[in-house]
């Protein structure tokens, strides 16, 4: 068996997997808001589940919203309050055992490319749309880990002129520091910015879909930009890193028809003669990214 934690920001979603990581048993802790000694508290208690469930002491990893430096493992985080910390030694030296740590969307890129949706290709790029916009790369379903663990952060390239000025966008300021990232508008409220902006109405994501779906000429209008945002990041994706599949997650993925209309949108960006990458959602859905988090340490054990 193996466990795994994902830690979001008002949720750690604690799963107890069997040796072919299939799910066994769930359960879910709310996450310290306060210090990070209530945090690392948060995580004992699920840990402690996790035990408890298995009747053993299990190998576990952990997904984390956040940076973590793969040389000192140092994280910096926005949702949880670990900025700063070395939560893998630490929980490790309370726990008892190693506990690896990785990046929440780099556990889902490693989940979909081994057994997911990009199983069977050689170069995968994992990539959440929700509430933030981020990724994973892997190659031969192993993670690229880089320099500062950095590969997979497209949510802050910045938004190409040409496409500010064809949609007349908004250029906002990111939550990095930067203004103009792609996240600031690819997000869930992203999307709510791009209809501010068009339209002087407040909708959120949810909403501005369901509307475009139901014919509302200006959501789809919305939705459409949306889309041509998407493409111009992918296209900035595979002059990067040319992923042989891209799988897409997080609450934006479950858009009807959404691979359909993201292959339409992206065929007339690439470089003449070039081919496009397969296009997948989640095949693990919301649980890829705990599913990684276990491969983890049953990766290691192969
Ligand atoms: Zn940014």
């Amino acid at each position: 068996m193996f466990g795994a934690l994902d830690v979001g920001g008002t949720k750690i979603e604690a799963r107890l997997f069997d040796n072919k990581l299939d799910v066994l048993e769930r359960q879910r802790f709310p996450t310290a808001k306060g210090s990070y000694e209530e945090l690392l508290q948060a995580l004992e208690g699920a840990v402690g589940w996790l035990d408890q469930t298995a009747g053993t002491k299990v190998d576990l990893g952990v997904g984390l919203p956040g940076l973590i430096d793969p040389a000192t493992g140092i994280s910096m985080t926005s949702n949880v309050p670990a900025t700063g910390h070395t939560l893998s030694a630490d929980l490790s030296a309370r726990i008892g055992r190693a506990i690896p740590v990785a990046n929440d969307c780099k556990c889902f890129a490693l989940s979909e490319a081994n057994g997911g949706a990009g199983a069977g290709y050689r170069t995968v790029f994992g990539l959440i749309l929700g509430t933030g916009v981020g990724g994973g790369v892997t190659v031969d379903g192993k993670l690229v880990v880089g320099h500062n663990g950095l590969p997979g952060e497209v949510g802050h390239f910045g938004l190409p002129a040409e496409l500010v000025q064809r949609h007349n966008l908004p250029l906002v300021a990111c939550g990095c520091g930067r203004t103009g990232c792609y996240e600031t508008l690819l997000s869930g409220p992203g999307m709510g910015r791009i209809a501010k902006h068009l339209t002087g109405e407040t909708v959120d994501s949810a909403a501005i879909v369901a509307r475009a779906a139901s014919g509302d000429a200006t959501m789809r209008q919305v939705l459409g930009i949306w889309f041509d945002i998407l493409g111009e990041l992918i296209h900035t994706i595979q002059l990067t890193i040319d992923a042989d599949c891209v799988v897409i997650g997080g609450g934006l993925s479950n858009i009807d028809g959404l691979v359909t209309e993201l292959s339409r949108v992206f065929a007339p960006k690439m470089l003449p003669g070039v081919r496009q990458p397969a296009f997948a959602t989640a095949r693990f859905g919301d649980a890829s990214g705990v599913r990684g988090a276990a491969m983890l340490v049953a990766g290691a054990r192969k």
